[in-house]
């Protein structure tokens, strides 16, 4: 057993010599290795590791293309050059910097701003912008002296573009992501994120996958070789159903008038026209805006930055007589042929409600009452039915909903009934609140896209027409009913319509298309924004050219082409313009005379 075990000692500590030999030699190879490159080659690792780095950079994705239904571009990216100067800590001059301005014209707040910026850095190396948007001039006289010019790039970068200042609520624009939200994003050179409309609800797919690559670079900042490189993947393309045309034809037909167009295609919802005026320029949010062009903005008393398709709430004043008239032709004991005799005042209780018409309209029937927009014939039938039918008839026409929230901020306007009043004021609902509602003042309210749908939804006898802002494809399933309603109702509000626009007694026949076999067909509307005192209504009522602008009432018409088959429907508001026949029917022929031209096409 002794001798097994002294046996097993000699081997291990054999094992134990060889081990420790290799561990010996090892190690001085290790310490000579060492010794070699700490102390030889001193020199050289010493130059490598001073002067070049390795740099991570993120590859940012082309963003995707906003088009227009035609395939016009409405947001694009577009080259642009800019100087940057980068430098290391220890090679820093503010020479060099100043060298530079001998070429370049800069601003003087911003020379000294970045002389400022060069002399208190304290880290190893910083990278500058000195001027963006280099004109070609500029880029050329660089160039030829970049040999005397020290840290100096000239770098080509993409930046938005939007095209259609029209068109700058729905696409929106882009903007440098701020820290705090977006504590990562920020920090990536050049990458913008969507702020408003279509850039930001779809920021996501416009933006698309970064890329990453890797980059040997020296001293002076220039790319020594590229070592890897992983490519993003770019952004979608976004193809909206706004037709940049008609677009824009909406927006100069507007004049010197702050209001609305919107037209929709009735079949799929497509809107083709989302106009609100005045509007801003998309390009002037994209950088850092100067506090004059912020001020020219924010201070411009008809706020260009509001969205009045979709967040404007108008009274809809005549044009809420076609959802009370539906909901009485929907009434079995209902006979649109009996007259009501409108004298041009209607009295209830101690009040008396009158008729915009002075003197009144005479007999009129339901037909009657809608294309002449007798207001009396409606306070009595609204007394009738009562406002339950009337909200709920409302609702099915789209009135009270929200349109396009998945794009942007979009107001429900108001449907008021009992159960609102006693929400919002906690107040019981009167009768004489049905009587103002029945002509669509008081508390009704809606937004210019709401009347469009509407009259798409009256237009396709009632099927559930849902806007939409993107170009649909052909395959989109027909639209189903919104409300059950027996056709014949609407081939009386469809009449009225027709002859509003295009019966001599029509409130809207001055704006008829004539010499055209396709009609307009719609409702004309003068909503109030003040209220009559009775004294002036003695003295006689002031007519809008004596007020003040704000005091004057807005302009409204909605109605759809062609009269037969019809396929599109549009609203127009012409804020503070008068009356409805006057200001917004004539814009509402136009728009018609634009769309018979491309009614194939669009
Ligand atoms: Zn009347």
């Amino acid at each position: 057993m002794r001798i097994i075990k002294k046996k097993k000692f000699e081997l291990l500590n054999r094992r134990l010599f060889i081990f420790g030999a290799f561990k010996v030699l090892s190690i001085t190879f290790i310490l000579e290795r060492l010794y070699n490159m700490q102390i030889k080659q001193s020199e050289k690792y010493k130059k490598l590791a001073e002067n070049n780095r390795i740099n991570n950079m993120f590859v940012l994705p082309s963003r995707g293309i906003i088009y227009d239904r035609n395939d016009y571009i409405l947001a694009e990216n577009k080259e642009q050059y800019q100087l940057i100067y980068r430098y290391e800590k220890t090679n820093t001059n503010i020479n060099h910097i100043k060298k530079i301005f001998e070429y370049l014209d800069v601003e003087s707040e911003k020379k000294q701003k970045l002389v400022l910026t060069v002399k208190k850095n304290k880290s190893d190396f910083l990278q500058l912008v000195v001027k963006n948007n280099l004109s070609w001039n500029e880029v050329a006289k660089i160039s030829s002296n970049i040999t005397e010019l020290k840290g100096v790039f000239i770098e080509m970068i993409f930046v938005r573009y939007y095209p259609s200042l029209p068109t700058s609520h729905i696409v929106g624009y882009v903007k440098k992501p701020d820290k705090e939200n977006y504590p990562k994003l920020a920090k990536v050179p050049g990458t913008v994120i969507g702020k408003v409309g279509i850039e930001k609800s779809f920021d996501k797919r416009l933006q698309g996958k970064f890329g990453l690559k890797k980059e040997e670079v020296n001293a002076h900042g220039r790319v020594v070789k590229e070592i890897s490189r992983v490519n993003g993947i770019a952004g979608e393309d976004i193809k909206l159903s706004i037709s940049s045309n008609l677009q824009e034809f909406c927006y100069n037909r507007l004049g010197d008038n702050t209001g609305s167009i919107v037209t929709l295609n009735v079949n799929n919802g497509e809107l083709l026209s989302l106009v609100s005026k005045p509007s801003f320029n998309s390009n002037d949010f994209i950088k850092q805006m100067s506090k004059e062009k912020w001020n020219e903005i924010s201070s411009n008393k008809f706020n260009p930055m509001f969205d009045r398709a979709c967040l404007g709430t108008y009274p809809p004043g005549s044009i809420f007589k076609l959802i009370v008239s539906i909901v009485a032709l929907n009434e079995e004991d209902f006979n649109p042929k009996k007259k009501f005799f409108c004298n041009g005042g209607y009295k209830f209780g101690n009040q008396i409600f009158h008729c915009w018409k002075e003197g009144g309209h005479g007999y009129v029937n339901c037909e009657e009452a809608i294309s002449m927009s007798c207001d009396c014939y409606f306070y009595d039938l609204s007394l009738n039915i009562g406002i339950k039918k009337i909200a709920s008839m409302a609702y099915s026409f789209g009135l009270g909903k929200n349109f396009l929230n998945e794009f942007f901020p979009t107001s429900s306007g108001t449907v008021p009934d009992r159960d609102w009043k006693k929400n919002k004021f906690n107040l019981a609902w009167t009768r004489s609140d049905t009587i103002v509602a029945s002509i669509g003042q008081g508390y009704v309210l809606s937004t210019p896209l709401q009347l469009a749908v509407m009259v798409a939804r009256i237009a396709t006898d009632g099927n559930n027409v849902v806007s939409t802002i993107i170009k649909q494809d052909l395959k989109q399933k027909p639209f189903t009913k919104a409300v059950s309603l027996n056709n014949k109702i609407f081939d009386i509000i469809k009449k009225s319509m027709y002859n509003t626009v295009n019966n001599d007694s029509g409130t809207a026949f001055a704006s008829r298309l004539i010499n055209s076999n396709f009609k307009m067909s719609g409702k004309t509307a003068t909503s109030q924004v003040r209220r009559i005192s009775m004294s002036e209504r003695e003295e006689g009522i002031k007519k809008n050219e004596e007020l003040p602008r704000e005091q004057r009432d807005h302009a409204l018409f909605a109605g759809y082409y062609p009269h037969i088959n019809p396929k599109y429907a549009f609203s127009v508001v012409v804020e503070h313009g008068g009356s409805g026949s006057k200001s917004a029917a004539p814009i509402a022929r136009d728009l018609c005379k634009k769309l018979s031209v491309y009614t194939n096409e669009a």
